[in-house]
């Protein structure tokens, strides 16, 4: 009587099962559900495989049959589904090919501007890629035969005395360079490589509203070769370039609009040039008061959605340029007086001493410490010297 049967009733045999009878199950279930060929079946495979790991030990199965699953704790980690089956069987359909099935990507930045992915753009490519020779078909050339030395494999396996233990050692086999084979007369045009290099020529369709970073793929353009059934993809990936007017952050646009102090004050309107060959004008009202830093708003004029016919929104925020220094007469000054809001009195300091004192234009490197929230040593930075690092970097 055993405890759990679990594993006997994933293999759909009973508890008494012979060795012989659990293998046999395990291949038909195995065929039926490997994900080459039943890729919906989820994790049934492996499922199958690692009951049948257990069951075909024969410690295994007895702790199995007398404990359950708990009686297998501690046991190590399981094999892998894929390898199991490959040992037992010796790969998937037909055994799998040497070397890789699938061919590597080619990826490849493409870099574009803003105006690009609100528009849309088709761009051509030109593309480097290996393609199978076409004069010998990828054979390399005539007479090619397996290597003898190393029996096709492409190196040779050699056993070294390390002390009390022997080593194996693999070494790429000498007399065919690796390749597992000999060619006795090479291909004249690819001089046995059996690839040429190929340039091809692909459209790029950049969709409105796609985003920096989004792919773009070619499937099966990557480089043909000997031993890839399946060459890759060539994978275009967009790298959006800085642009002057905009920042994107998802499908709103961030623009920095300078304006003057009498608009921001009195009203008046102001232009952006969009990402399309259209201007907004935008109107401010009178008294509306345009402050440095205040933002605001213009719906469905941001980036368009990917895939959708919708905008976001056009986020501006504003800068205001004051008139230069010593700009008016006196005249003028008390006209503002009689116009602006009065200054505000001081606040009180009770008994404090006030003490007059005047201020100066600020230096460039005073000023920029000004800026940084955690204020850089300029001064030390200016120690280094001419030869420093970042001075050189600051020129270029
Ligand atoms: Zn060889
Ligand atoms: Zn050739």
């Amino acid at each position: 009587m055993v405890r759990d049967t679990k594993y006997y009733d994933s293999l759909e045999v009973s508890p008494n099962a012979t060795e012989g009878e659990l293998k046999k199950a395990y291949r038909k279930l195995a065929l039926k559900y490997h994900p080459d060929k039943n890729p919906e079946a989820g994790d049934k495979f492996k499922e199958i495989s690692h009951a049948y790991e257990i069951l075909s030990d024969p410690e295994k199965r007895h702790l199995y049959d007398q404990y359950g699953e708990e009686g297998l704790s501690g046991m190590g980690g399981g094999m892998d589904a894929e390898d199991l089956f490959s040992q037992l069987f010796g790969g998937a359909f037909g055994g799998r090919p040497k070397g890789p099935r699938r061919g590597r990507d080619m990826v490849h930045h493409l870099k574009v501007q803003l105006k690009d992915l609100y528009n849309g753009k088709t761009t051509k490519l030109a593309v480097q890629k290996h393609i199978l020779c076409p004069k010998c078909e990828g054979a390399g050339g005539k007479d090619v035969k397996k290597c003898e030395p190393c029996k096709g494999q492409g190196f040779t396996v050699s056993l070294r005395q390390m002390g009390p233990m022997v080593q194996q050692v693999q070494q790429p086999c000498a007399a065919c360079q690796g390749q597992g084979e000999t060619i006795g007369e090479k291909c004249t045009q690819c001089n046995g490589k059996k690839v040429v290099n190929d340039k091809k020529i692909i459209e790029v369709h950049i969709d409105k509203g796609m985003k920096d970073g989004q792919k773009i793929t070619f499937a099966g353009e990557a480089d043909q070769g000997p031993g890839i059934e399946q060459p890759g993809d060539i994978v275009i990936v967009l790298a959006q370039q800085p642009d002057p007017n905009f920042i994107r952050r998802g499908d709103d646009l961030v623009h920095e609009a300078t304006i003057d102090l009498l608009t921001a004050l009195a009203g008046g309107q102001f232009a952006i040039p969009h990402l399309d060959d259209r201007v907004l004008l935008v109107p401010i009202a009178p008294g509306e008061c345009i402050r440095p830093d205040m933002v605001k708003t213009i719906p469905h004029q941001g980036m368009p959605t990917y895939r959708h016919h919708d905008f976001g929104n056009l986020i501006v925020k504003f800068k205001i340029e004051f008139p230069p220094a010593n700009w008016t007469d006196n005249d003028t000054i008390k006209k503002l007086e009689g116009i602006l809001p009065p200054r505000p009195s001081l606040p009180s300091f009770g008994d404090k001493h006030l003490e007059e004192v005047s201020m100066q234009d600020a230096d460039p490197k005073q000023a920029a410490r000004a800026s940084y929230p955690h204020p850089m040593d300029i001064d030390e930075e200016d120690e280094e010297g001419q030869g420093g690092p970042g001075v050189q970097c600051a020129q270029q």
